[in-house]
C-alpha cells in the first residue's frame, strides 16, 4: 500500500492509526486467511470471530498487565454511555458517588451521573478553564463513596494526571478514553477504567471496559439488558452482536503495541514526541501552552497565538502544508495537536518545523 498520499493527522479523534495496522486491514479485507470470508461478514457467532475477540481480550490483557479478578468487555455507545452506565450499575440506592471535575468531558459524566443518583463534586477546575488538574488537598471526598470517578486525560483542554489520586477504599472509576495504553497503568489500583476506542486503541464503535469483578454484584436485574455490567460479563461482551469490526483492528492494534515494546516502551517514545513540542511551544512566547505546565498532556498538546486571527491564519496553512486537524476544541478554541501512540514522530518534526518558519514570516 501506498502511504504517500497521506497527511500528518492530529485529530482527536477518531484518530490515526498505525500504518501496519491499516495495511493488514486492507490485506485481509477480502478474506480473512483461512476463513475465506470478510471480517465484515462473518457471524460473531463463528469460530473465527471467537478467536479474534478472545485474542483481543488476551492482548489487552497482557499490555495492560490485568489482574485474573477483573473482567475485560468490549461494549458500544463509547465512552458517553459509560457516563450512564457507571452511575446506574454502581451507584445503589442511599450512596453517594465522588467525582473530580477536571474537564469538559468529566463535566458531561457528572451531568449524566446526577440523572441517576446523588453526586458530590469533590473537586472543579472549571473555574480556571480547566487548566488545570485537582490537587489532592482539594479533593472533598465522600466517606464510604460508592466510588470516585476521574478522567486521566482531558482530551479538550490538555492536561492529565501524572499521578492517580489517593481515594483510599473508594473505588476508583477511570475514564481513560484520550490515555489508554499511552503509559503504564495499574489496574490494580482501579475498580473500573472504560474508553472509548477511537482515541488509541482503534475505530470509533467500541468501547473497552476493565471492571473489577466483585463491583459486578451491584448490577439491578431491572437495568436495561445492554447497559447491565454484570449482564455484558456473563455473556463475555456477545449478549447481542458486538461491533466485530472494530473488535478485530483493535486487537491488531493490540498486536502492533505489543510488538512496539508494550506500554514501558510506548511511554518513552510519548514522552519525546511530546517534549519536542512543547519546547517548541515554550521556545519564544510566540506560542503559549495554555495547560499548567506540571500536567501538560502527552496526548493532546493545546496552545494558542496571539490573536484568533493568527490563529485561523495558523490552522489554515497548516492544513494545506499537510498538517490536518490541528483547530482546537469549538469551546476552548486556539490550537490543539494530538499525538496518540500511532501518531509518527516525523510527523512532530514537521509540526516543529511548520511552527518554526510560522513565526518567522509573522513573529
Ligand atoms: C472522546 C472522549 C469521550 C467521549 O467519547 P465517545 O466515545 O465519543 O462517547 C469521553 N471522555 C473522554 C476523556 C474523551 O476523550
Amino acid at each position: 500500500m501506498t502511504t504517500v498520499n497521506r497527511v500528518y493527522n492530529f485529530s482527536s479523534g477518531p484518530a490515526v492509526l498505525p500504518v501496519p495496522v491499516i495495511e493488514e486491514i486492507q490485506r485481509d479485507l477480502m478474506a480473512l486467511p483461512s476463513v475465506g470470508m470478510s471480517i465484515l461478514e462473518i457471524s460473531h457467532r463463528s469460530a473465527a470471530f471467537e478467536a479474534i475477540l478472545a485474542q483481543a481480550e488476551a492482548d489487552v490483557r497482557a499490555v495492560a498487565g490485568v489482574p485474573a479478578n477483573y473482567k475485560v468487555l468490549f461494549l458500544q455507545g463509547g465512552a458517553s454511555t459509560q457516563f450512564s452506565m457507571v452511575p446506574m450499575n454502581l451507584l445503589t440506592p442511599g450512596t453517594t458517588a465522588d467525582y473530580i471535575d477536571s474537564g469538559s468531558w468529566g463535566d458531561k459524566a457528572v451531568k449524566e451521573a446526577k440523572k441517576v443518583g446523588t453526586v458530590n463534586v469533590a473537586a472543579s477546575t472549571k473555574a480556571e478553564n480547566y487548566s488545570r488538574v485537582p490537587l489532592q488537598s482539594e479533593l472533598k471526598l465522600t466517606p464510604g463513596a460508592a466510588y470516585v470517578h476521574m478522567t486521566s486525560n482531558n482530551t479538550i483542554e490538555g492536561t492529565e494526571y501524572k499521578t492517580l489520586p489517593e481515594v483510599g477504599h473508594a473505588p476508583l472509576v477511570n475514564d481513560t478514553s484520550s490515555d489508554m495504553f499511552s503509559r503504564p497503568l495499574d489496574v490494580a489500583k482501579h475498580a473500573l477504567i472504560y474508553s472509548g476506542a477511537q482515541k488509541n486503541l482503534g475505530p470509533s464503535g467500541v468501547t473497552l471496559v476493565i471492571i473489577r469483578e466483585d463491583l459486578l454484584t451491584r448490577s439491578q436485574k431491572s437495568l436495561p439488558s445492554m447497559l447491565n455490567y454484570a449482564v455484558q460479563a456473563e455473556n463475555g461482551s456477545m449478549y447481542n452482536t458486538p461491533p466485530t469490526f472494530a473488535v478485530y483492528t483493535l486487537g491488531l492494534v493490540m498486536k502492533w503495541l505489543i510488538g512496539q515494546g508494550g506500554l514501558v516502551t510506548i511511554a518513552t517514545v510519548n514522552e519525546r514526541k511530546a517534549a519536542k513540542l512543547y519546547a517548541e511551544i515554550d521556545r519564544t512566547g510566540f506560542y503559549r501552552g495554555t495547560a499548567h505546565k506540571d500536567c501538560r498532556s502527552l496526548m493532546n498538546v493545546t496552545f494558542r497565538l496571539a490573536t484568533e486571527d493568527l490563529e485561523k491564519t495558523f490552522v489554515k496553512e497548516s492544513t494545506a502544508a499537510g498538517l490536518d486537524g490541528l483547530k482546537g476544541h469549538r469551546s476552548v478554541g486556539g490550537m490543539r495537536a494530538s499525538i496518540y501512540n500511532a501518531f509518527p514522530e516525523h510527523g512532530i518534526d514537521a509540526l516543529v518545523a511548520f511552527m518554526r518558519e510560522f513565526e518567522a514570516k509573522r513573529g
